[in-house]
């Protein structure tokens, strides 16, 4: 069984063959960073990292590169609206991004290139196009000659009539009719009107005058300098394809000779009501205000419930302001997590049981009773099934349910061992906690403690119901006293007014932890 992956410039699903395996080449495009990174950002670059763990656990190495676009035109604009210099908006933002990436448990890109350290690199990619005959200067700008390049189109699958009908359509005003041909498209655009933001310039000197590289020719340039002239996977979000990639690949090719990319991954968006989740139709959350309502793993487990390629739908619900009570289905989902963790956090316990029960030895501490087979064979199919779903275009739904049924079985056979006042045999536990690794590995889902998980999601959702916390816990210290004094009654009371605020307690020793439903 060898990993597939949906190619998006051949239109065929193809067996993943890296040129070296020791090295995979991976190119993933990274955020403009004018703003809080939104809930479409984590749907894409976790679709990304589940790849790269994949590919890690089944022992490749992978250098991922994913840039950052820190120079660019909305950058200016909001450097200017809040009278910053650019460098300040694209620190502040870079940094909300890495935060909310962390949250979600990410795996940090081996290179996170920045444009603004690559200004060279773009410059002489730039330059080597002009030389070519593919790219020609016009007054300070630099535009790249769509005809220079024959195979113009194939990554989108337009015909060249179709590109230069869709291209005369369009009225730019950032391009003053310099172009030779309308779907020519900008490598390099002169600053006319020596902009500054803070009291900075925002323009970089280059052989053509003072301006600004296109967008375009940024991750051509800095995914050869990191990558060299091939990747192996070329990733992004599915409005990537045209123009950015097809621009992309045209110069790549052009300036190198080489093909640009051998699989090309374009997941699929976020929807609202089957429209497009986007800054632009203001009906985005960023990862911020999401957090409030759930823990960033929620978002994570939610993004993998649809394949990365088909959109993925968002809800939420409002009070009668208007104001957002609520997002279902991530809520769901994280059930779905708290399960995670509550067995995971079982499992724990029982090996911590077991290792205080074992001087009583083999026969007592974990006995294997006769009807474990049916649980040892859902054990062991954990991970040869969670690969074989992932290997097939990272087939993340199949992958979950593979999780689910796991974490049942794993649940199912801790429930009858502490019926049976027993821990679990010392084979279970062991392909549970290897089920639990690679569950890890892979999909990067149950990878923190337990305790302090389930505690986070607690929290969070005492604060949504107007639940004082500290309340909360100095109620069960008080109820701990009165176990502690022996005095049932009051114990009991308290339980049953935690209860009444939707707590519920968990006594596991002489240690109480709460939950909420
Ligand atoms: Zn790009």
């Amino acid at each position: 069984m060898t990993l597939s992956l949906y190619d998006t410039l051949s239109q065929q699903k193809k067996p993943f063959t890296p040129q070296d395996p020791r090295n995979v080449r991976m190119y993933v495009c990274g955020p403009t960073v004018y703003d809080h990174p939104h809930i479409g950002h984590a749907r894409c670059y976790l679709v990304y990292d589940v790849l790269v763990r994949h590919l890690r656990t089944d022992g490749f190495q992978v250098c991922y590169v994913r840039n950052i676009t820190d120079i660019d035109d909305k950058i200016v604009a909001k450097a200017q609206s809040l009278n910053w210099t650019t460098r300040q908006v694209t620190e502040t933002y870079t940094a909300s991004f890495h935060e909310a990436m962390r949250a979600l448990g990410l795996i940090e890109p081996n290179v996170e290139p920045k444009v603004s350290d690559h200004l060279q690199e773009i410059i002489d990619m730039i330059q080597t196009l002009i030389d070519r005959g593919a790219a020609y200067e016009a007054d300070g700008d630099v535009y790249f000659r769509v005809e220079s390049f024959a195979e113009y189109g194939k990554l989108s699958h337009r015909t060249r009539d179709a590109v230069r009908q869709g291209a005369s359509g369009r009225v730019d005003q950032d391009e003053p009719g310099l172009k030779e041909r309308p779907e020519d498209f900008a490598l390099w655009k002169r600053d006319r009107t020596a902009q500054q933001a803070g009291g900075q310039p925002t323009s970089w000197p280059s052989p053509w005058g003072q301006g600004r590289p296109g967008w375009h020719i940024e991750c051509s340039a800095m995914s050869t300098r990191h990558l060299g002239p091939t990747l192996d996977v070329h990733g992004g979000g599915l409005d990537l394809v045209f123009p950015h990639h097809e621009n992309e690949i045209a110069q790549s090719e052009t300036a190198t000779g080489k093909p640009f990319a051998n699989v090309w991954m374009h997941n699929g968006f976020v929807e609202v009501n089957k429209q497009k989740m986007s800054k632009s139709l203001g009906n985005f959350f960023s990862l911020s205000e999401l957090f409030r309502f759930v823990v960033p793993e929620a978002l994570r487990y939610y993004a993998l419930t649809v394949h990365y390629r088909s959109p993925l739908q968002l809800d939420w619900t409002t009070d009668a302001e208007g104001k957002v009570t609520g997002f279902p289905q991530i809520q769901e989902a994280e059930r779905r997590v708290e399960y995670l963790y509550q067995t995971k956090q079982k499992l724990l316990r029982d090996r911590h049981g077991s290792s205080q029960r074992s001087p009583q030895g083999p026969e007592h501490a974990g006995q294997r009773p006769s009807q474990d087979s049916a649980l040892d064979r859902t054990l062991e199919r954990c991970a040869p099934e969670l690969r074989a779903a992932l290997d097939d275009d990272l087939n993340t739904p199949a992958a979950l349910a593979v999780v689910h049924e796991f974490v049942r079985a794993v649940n199912d056979a801790l429930d009858q061992a502490s019926k049976q006042k027993r821990a679990l045999a010392e084979e279970v536990r062991t392909q549970a906690e290897q089920g639990f690794a690679q569950i890890t590995s892979r999909l990067g889902l149950a990878g923190e403690e337990p305790g302090a998980m389930l505690t986070a999601m607690y929290r969070l959702r005492a604060e949504q119901r107007n639940i004082d916390c500290q309340q909360i816990e100095q109620k069960v210290a008080e109820r701990n006293h009165a176990r502690q004094t022996r005095d049932f009654a009051r114990a009991d009371a308290i339980r049953a007014e935690l209860r009444g605020w939707g707590v519920e307690l968990m006594d596991s020793g002489a240690d109480t932890t709460w939950r909420i439903e």
